[in-house]
């Protein structure tokens, strides 16, 4: 069908009852691109009706250097998605009329680049999806207005945004270059020996826990940018520009000291987050972390399904079995043990601990408390005593921030103290302090740290089923997936950044339920499998139809969503 043909639909069905808005379902050619319109919402107050439009490369004309596979495509389109966001903010007159009426969204994006279903960007050509709010006063078709919101707004939206014409190639080539340095960078990590990288200059603190754009200087703040220990510089490569210096943490146990609010969590926070590309400007450009890292945190009162933790406990009251640990409610130090394991059980190597977030009782137990209350009524074996077993047993690093106990200096392969935001290296301080004043604690671990566990969750667990619907999945906000008649609480997911995100998991774990736990995979190699998917066929994979409202989350927090439905059970 034509546009003429959609504006005559509109013009026909103005002023009738809102149903009468399904008759424009379907395809229309603009001329320079067709425009889907896949389904239509079923009043003004329902979730906006779902589009598409589609430019053939002939049109959009991206030069084959940006189309290349990989994340250079990720970063265009990811770039794309925020053109077209500040296209309609620019272009389209929102509110007209009941409801979302005149609204037209898309999904663009914090400070990360992720991978997106919004824009789909190949050598074919670009697809766009979005969602907008048809036009109406009360439940009437505001036929006019519909006519001037698609067929007018939105031509001139994909023009401005979506064609390479009429963007600045040099924005983009910036965003594409920013992305494409941080891979560089992440990629030299390991033959390195290193965990994290922070580049010199980088601004590290956000503006609020709820605005997660840069600290900005202004009466009452300092910005102080990071500068790098000279014990601890390290030159990568970046593609483009040659050579940059930063602070590189070699694999092994640090501990990051300091006083309060003197920047620790807040280096912390920066390296958890560096397993994600930032945008130009974000000041965390060239702050990097292997993909791997899990951020372990206690999480007290989540569900726990035959977990492996005898590690870290065993010995509980009343014999309770800790090598395949359950319960529906874990106390602080039970949950971040269970954390640990589920993270080592996907294959994390590098675990990011902060006191703040922390059991105290899974942290440290120092010489006094060891001399009151014996090992055989302890059931804890501190983290203390286990960080030495996880490094050379496993292979796994961890950072760890401990302002408030000196124990850990025993085990640390390297000291950062931050005082007023700047990094200095006390490794050999701490080293002369361990010397000067023994702790006099007895190591409590009893054995090696033995195996992870690759736990195989049953079929049986999944159902997504509510009400009449087979299947019912949703994000409420970041935290929280709907699933099925289960709400998923991610709340204490630290490393997950994006609704969208949160979304593609509860769609993950419908796939992984139908394609691997069917298979009898364990969730280590069902998730592999669906990351490779992933990369294969792409997000659509985890919807029956088109959606534009997913991003790609990482295997870990997959991993830790399926872990925390309360009716996962494992063979
Ligand atoms: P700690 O964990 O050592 O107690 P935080 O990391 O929580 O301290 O930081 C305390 C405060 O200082 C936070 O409000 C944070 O935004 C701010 N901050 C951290 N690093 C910097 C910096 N480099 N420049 C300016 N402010 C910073
Ligand atoms: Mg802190």
């Amino acid at each position: 069908m034509t546009e003429n043909r959609l504006r005559q639909i509109l013009q026909r069905i103005d002023g009738r009852g809102y149903k009468a808005y399904k008759d424009i379902e379907g395809g229309f050619d603009f001329g320079d691109f067709t425009l889907s319109i896949d389904h239509v919402q079923g009043d003004p107050f329902a979730s906006p009706s779902r589009l598409r439009v589609f430019l053939p490369d002939s049109v959009a004309h991206f030069p084959g250097q940006f189309t290349a596979p990989g994340y250079r495509r990720v970063a265009v389109g990811d770039f794309l998605s925020r053109a077209f966001h500040r296209a309609v903010n620019q272009h389209s007159k929102r509110r007209r009329g009941t409801g979302r009426s005149g609204e037209i969204h898309i999904d663009s994006g914090g400070q990360e680049v992720l991978e997106r279903s919004s824009i789909l960007f190949n050598s074919d050509g670009v697809e766009a999806r979005f969602y907008a709010g048809l036009p109406a006063a009360g439940r009437r078709v505001l036929g006019r207005h519909a006519e001037e919101m698609l067929c007018s707004e939105i031509p001139k939206i994909v023009s401005d945004s979506l064609m390479f014409r009429n963007i600045s190639s040099e924005e983009l080539s910036c965003h594409v270059r920013v992305v494409e340095d941080q891979e560089a960078l992440r990629g030299q990590l390991k033959e390195k020996a290193l965990v994290t990288f922070i580049g010199n200059a980088s601004i590290l603190p956000r503006r609020s826990g709820v605005d997660d754009r840069p600290l900005r200087p202004d009466q009452s703040h300092v910005v102080v940018p990071f500068q790098t220990p000279p014990e601890l510089e390290v030159e990568l490569e970046l593609p483009g520009s040659g050579p940059i210096r930063g602070m590189g943490i070699p694999e092994g146990v640090t501990l990051i000291v300091g006083g309060g609010y003197h920047g620790k969590s807040t280096l912390l926070r920066a390296i958890e987050r560096g397993v994600y590309n930032h945008l130009p400007g974000d000041g965390r450009e060239v702050t990097v972390t292997v993909t791997s890292a899990a951020k372990i945190r206690a999480e007290d009162g989540r569900y726990v399904e035959k977990v492996d933790i005898s590690p870290f406990i065993d010995n509980l009251p009343y014999g309770r079995d800790t090598k395949r640990f359950s319960t529906d409610n874990a106390s602080g130090s039970t949950s971040q043990a269970a954390n640990i394991m589920e993270a080592l059980e996907v294959g994390s190597g590098l675990l990011l601990i902060d006191e703040d977030t922390s059991a105290t009782n899974f942290i440290i137990r120092d010489a006094r408390m060891q001399a009151l209350v014996e090992k055989s009524k302890e059931p804890i074996t501190p983290f203390l005593d286990r960080v030495e077993n996880l490094k050379e047993e496993c292979g796994i690093s961890t950072i760890l921030v401990m302002g408030g106990s000196g124990d850990y200096f025993d085990v640390a392969d390297q000291v950062i103290m931050m005082d007023s935001y700047m990094p200095s290296c006390v490794t050999e301080k701490a080293k002369a302090v361990v010397a000067a004043f023994p702790t006099h604690r007895r190591v409590e671990r009893t054995g090696g740290f033995g195996g992870v566990g690759n736990r195989r969750p049953l079929k049986g667990g999944f159902d997504a089923g509510r009400g009449r619907r087979d299947v019912k999945i949703d994000a409420k906000g970041l935290g929280i997936i709907l699933y099925g008649v289960n709400n998923i609480d991610l709340s204490a997911l630290e490393q997950l950044v994006d609704t969208s995100q949160t979304r593609a998991i509860g769609e993950a774990i419908h796939f992984f339920a139908r394609n691997c736990a069917s298979k009898r995979m364990s969730i280590d190699e069902g998730l592999r499998f669906l990351d490779q998917e992933l990369n294969r066929k792409g997000l659509d994979i985890l919807k029956p139809f088109k959606v534009g409202n997913l991003a790609r989350p990482r295997i870990q927090e997959i991993a830790s969503a399926i872990n925390r439905l309360r009716t996962m059970k494992v063979e």
